[in-house]
């Protein structure tokens, strides 16, 4: 179908995992496709799973694509991210907000019961930066956009759309992931900052919601579901998929259909939401 016809997003972290599918995902529906992330190819950790880069996918299979080199961390490059996307594309209506990363998987898998007083500083500094801060300046420069452009013409509530944002939290925006104690703090983080631009740029038409996976199966969880011969490792997994009343672990596209929902007409009074979608882990 073309829910997204001709409207321009842009995807942080569209790589690997969850990014890549929401970049595929909007390009299906006849989005035109910003793919940004730290190199267009995956990431050396994953053992080159990804061999053909989203963008060239998308471009391979008739749709319209660019890779944007940035690193969310850097104002200067996230400034530039949605710069170049208006140059190149006039404008901007979609901005996935999806670059993560979770480092405290690799603390769990080394030392099992990982704790607050066993973190180190500078990675709490670094969760903060790329999954909080480089979702502050995502959603900075995307609404000075938003309020620049002319908005959408009018959806199925007469009204012209001022724009979307949709931020990656987790689970672990509402709850506790223990043993994760920084990427907690994150993703909480995430969905108070999705609520308040949402309330303040209501006016402006402008959506902003969160979207929480549970545990899905990308590289972020590599260390778990790929470890093998590690007993430590295999007994987490397991615990995981069995917090998830569901029984099994999350797909990219699982998350993928539900952001397709977030920056479509179907969603046109939805904002300030955090559209959980977890096999029911958050129900329990
Ligand atoms: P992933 O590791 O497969 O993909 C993350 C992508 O972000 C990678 O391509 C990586 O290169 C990129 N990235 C990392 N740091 C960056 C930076 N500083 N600047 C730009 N790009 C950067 O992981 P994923 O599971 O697809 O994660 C996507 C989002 O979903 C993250 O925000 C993550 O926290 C969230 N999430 C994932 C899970 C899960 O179980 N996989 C659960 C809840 C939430």
């Amino acid at each position: 179908s073309s829910r997204l016809s001709d409207r321009v997003a842009c995807i942080t972290g569209a790589s690997s995992g969850i990014g890549r599918a929401i970049a595929l995902a909007y390009a299906a529906e006849g989005a035109v496709v910003v793919c940004s992330d730290l190199q267009p190819e995956a990431h050396a950790d994953t053992n080159n799973e990804f061999p053909v880069a989203t963008h060239d996918l998308i471009v391979q299979q008739g749709g319209k694509a660019k890779f944007v080199k940035a690193d969310v961390r850097y104002e200067e490059q996230v400034e530039a991210l949605v710069a170049k996307t208006v140059e190149e594309f006039g404008r901007l209506d979609i901005m996935v907000n999806n670059a993560g990363i979770g480092t405290e998987v690799d603390h769990q898998m080394k030392a099992g019961d990982f704790r607050l007083h066993q973190t180190r500083t500078q990675d709490f500094d670094l969760v903060m930066n790329v999954n909080t801060r480089g979702v502050y300046l995502g959603c900075k420069y995307a609404l000075a956009q938003f309020l620049k452009q002319e908005p959408l013409p009018p959806n199925g509530r007469g009204e012209r759309t001022g724009g979307w944002i949709i931020n990656l939290a987790s689970i672990g925006g509402h709850v506790a992931l223990a043993g994760a104690p920084c990427y907690t703090t994150s993703k909480h983080a995430v969905v108070g900052l999705t609520k308040e631009i949402a309330v303040s740029y209501a006016k402006d038409k402008i959506h902003c919601n969160s979207l929480c996976p549970g545990f899905t199966e990308t590289s972020m969880i590599a260390p778990m579901t790929k470890a093998k011969n590690d007993p430590t490792a295999i007994a987490a997994t397991e615990a995981i998929r069995a917090a998830h009343p569901w029984g099994s672990l999350g797909q990219p596209e699982d998350l993928a259909k539900a952001a397709v929902f977030l920056a479509s007409d179907d969603a046109s009074w939805v904002t300030g939401h955090s559209l959980v979608v977890d096999g029911g882990y958050l129900a329990r």
